[in-house]
């Protein structure tokens, strides 16, 4: 398996923002992926779907990157279930449901990423999640031993799932029903109308930046929006005017802009809600004591 040397992340980032992985493969199959294991012995890595969860400084990685293609790419619908590999994209799994006629994949739609991002962070909205559609899912350990886990095992909750971190999502299969095929395609249609109507698909972004507080408190949007900091500029990113918990690039964004804009944040939000929040979104690549101001450690 080759390694490929000093690759540029940002151009495989959503946010097109992030310095160079010093080392980066892309493992085909499960055999491949065991041989990087081999060759890695106990070292950290990473794994990246599209980074559509992710902001990466741009001092980039000095962790070994690991990003799943060719045969974790498949996707088959078969008598009451769709199984994907971890490289399936969410919409394209989304669109299996839909032309399958089967229930409950709508809040997939115009997610970015895929189906291995989307177990770690159990990706979903108003209450409907990934993880609550899965019957197992395949994961590698470092060891290179391939373990299948169920719901009750991996206990997933609001964006996270208690599954070790170094485990690499391989494959999952998704239990389906049958349903009416033209309320099907309408709530999927709905669903994707309303939220391409409502956040922001024009810049890139990583979607949510802040996790919601709970209840009484509002949802992240209010308070960020609350706080005056809706349309907030630094350097190349911006806090969107149409969705004030997406940070936007604008075109030249450094992911020190994007740090910059949520540090300020989450300062005023302290002082005007009592609370500090918490990212939704991940960050490669920073020193200790910024991820400490950001609230990501
Ligand atoms: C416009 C927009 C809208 C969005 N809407 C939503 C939404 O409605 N709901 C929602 O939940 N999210 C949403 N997101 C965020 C994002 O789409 C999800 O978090 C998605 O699951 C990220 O998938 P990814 O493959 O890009 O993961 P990445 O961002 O690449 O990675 C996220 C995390 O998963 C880990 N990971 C990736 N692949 C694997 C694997 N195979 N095995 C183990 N770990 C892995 C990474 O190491 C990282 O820690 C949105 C983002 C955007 C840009």
């Amino acid at each position: 398996m080759r390694w490929e040397h000093d690759v540029r992340l940002a151009t495989l980032a959503r946010y097109r923002i992030g310095g160079p992985a010093d080392r980066l493969a892309r493992p085909q199959n499960l055999d491949e992926l065991r041989d990087l294991f081999g060759d890695l012995g106990e070292a950290p890595y990473e794994v990246l779907g599209t980074g559509a969860n992710i902001l990466i400084s741009e001092a980039g990685l000095r962790a070994p990157v690991l990003v799943l293609g060719g045969e974790f790419g498949g996707l088959e619908v078969e008598d009451g279930a769709i199984r994907a590999g971890a490289a399936t994209k969410l919409p394209a799994l989304a669109g299996a449901a839909r032309k399958s006629a089967r229930v409950g994949f709508h809040f997939l739609e115009a997610v970015p990423g895929t189906v291995g991002g989307g177990l770690r962070m159990n990706a979903g909205a108003r209450n409907e999640w990934l993880w609550d559609r899965v019957e197992w899912v395949d994961a590698v350990t470092p060891s290179g031993e391939l373990v299948r886990l169920t719901p009750e095992e991996a206990q997933p909750s609001y964006r996270r799932v208690s599954v070790p971190e170094n485990w690499v999502f391989v494959a999952a299969r998704f239990e389906t029903k049958e349903g009416d095929p033209g309320a099907i395609r309408e709530a999927h249609f709905n669903f994707r109308e309303r939220k391409v109507n409502d956040q922001v698909y024009d810049l890139p972004s990583v979607g949510s930046t802040w996790k919601n507080p709970e209840s009484p408190h509002p949802s992240a949007w209010q308070i960020v929006d609350e706080v005056g900091m809706r349309g907030a500029r630094s350097g190349g990113a911006q806090i969107a005017e149409r969705h004030a918990n997406f940070i936007v690039n604008l075109g030249d964004a450094m992911a020190e802009d994007v740090l910059d804009l949520m540090i300020e944040t989450r300062k005023r939000a302290h002082v005007h809600f009592g609370l500090w929040l918490e990212p939704e979104i991940r960050f490669w690549g920073f020193e200790a004591d910024r991820l400490a101001e950001v609230g990501a450690v």
